[in-house]
């Protein structure tokens, strides 16, 4: 599945890629030349095209940007000159573009809500009812699970808010979110080569609507499931300040992610990313799927991306675009 969406981002930047490799030799070649240099406007899909973004974060809603950095910005991410190396093969800090106080960021792979993507996606992809869990339990066997193989885990709050983590603090508004505007969202991931089922859209639905509709599944009190993760071994970040984000970097390169701190020190403190590192997610299906059963895996492997397109969806704004590293 990530190896058609990884060929499926390739061939989005295969332009630029062609550019490089035939400058100069005809016209058709310069032609393309061309279109790639005025390329100030090279067009990304934004949440708006589907239907999603219900949230504020995005360029539409920011006055301190320049457009010019911004596109060059998106480019160079595209590009992957902010990858970095990773040790963990699964997600583990939050794809929140901020960072701590020393204006640092962990180099670890990212999803939204961190280790909870790996907690609410197996959740939603799972086929077993399990009601006699809550949450919180879920989120302590998770991690307990995840510990046994040996990666490393992690959650995040804020410096101004009770549960800081939109993943985290929204969590039911984006199980809701997944039951309204499924097809929705698969449109989106669709787009990004992965394609889920209708049999797979129905299972993950209708594990959203049990949830919603078990009673005390979530925790009325949302930092308890942070606290929770952090009491069972969990990483804690502590970020600040208020989001930035101008875009959602989705990155299939093994082995990396975005540094943060470098695109600061490039277009300025105000220009931040969402972060999401979906080489990951299929890894992580893999070492949380209890069946052993391959349809299993690839399903919570696309609950988890839902998860963080429903995510991006409740807290970004439509105008947020969506910046593929192949
Ligand atoms: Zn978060
Ligand atoms: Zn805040």
């Amino acid at each position: 599945m990530f190896e058609s969406l990884k060929n499926l981002l390739k061939h989005f930047t295969g332009s630029q890629e062609s550019t490089s490799a035939t400058q100069g030799n005809s016209t058709q070649e310069a032609k393309t030349t061309s279109s790639t240099a005025d390329a100030g406007n090279v067009q990304y899909i934004t949440l708006g095209q589907f239907n999603l973004g219900l949230g504020s974060i995005g360029p539409d809603n920011r006055k301190d940007i320049d457009q010019n950095v911004l596109n060059q910005m998106y480019r160079a991410i595209a590009s992957g000159l902010f990858n970095v190396p990773v040790n963990n093969s699964v997600p583990e800090i939050c794809v929140d573009g901020r960072t701590n106080k020393s204006g640092y960021r962990k180099s670890a792979p990212c999803a939204a809500g961190g280790t909870l993507s790996i907690v609410y996606g197996s959740d939603l992809g799972s086929n077993s009812l399990a009601a006699d869990i809550n949450e919180v339990q879920l989120t302590t066997q998770t991690i307990n699970k995840l510990q046994e193989k040996g990666r490393q885990t992690g959650v995040h709050g804020d410096d101004h808010s009770d549960c800081g983590c939109g993943a985290c603090s929204k969590a039911p508004t984006i199980y809701q979110h997944i039951t309204e505007r499924i097809n929705d969202l698969a449109s989106l991931t669709n787009q990004l080569g992965i394609n889920i089922t209708e049999s797979e859209k129905e299972s993950i639905v209708q594990q959203a609507k049990n949830r919603l509709s078990q009673a005390d599944f979530f925790a009325e009190n949302r930092a308890s499931v942070v606290q929770a993760a952090q009491d069972t071994g969990a990483d804690y970040e502590e970020l600040v300040g208020q989001h930035n984000e101008l875009g959602i970097a989705i990155n299939t390169r093994t082995g990396t992610t975005v540094d943060r701190s470098a695109i600061r020190s490039k277009y300025g403190p105000q220009y931040d990313m969402f972060v999401v590192d979906a080489w990951t997610f299929g890894n992580a299906a893999k070492d949380i799927n209890s069946t052993g059963n391959e349809a299993d895996e690839q399903r919570i492997a696309k609950a988890i991306t839902l998860q963080n397109v429903a995510t991006a969806s409740i807290l970004g704004h439509g105008s947020l675009p969506i910046i593929p590293i192949a």
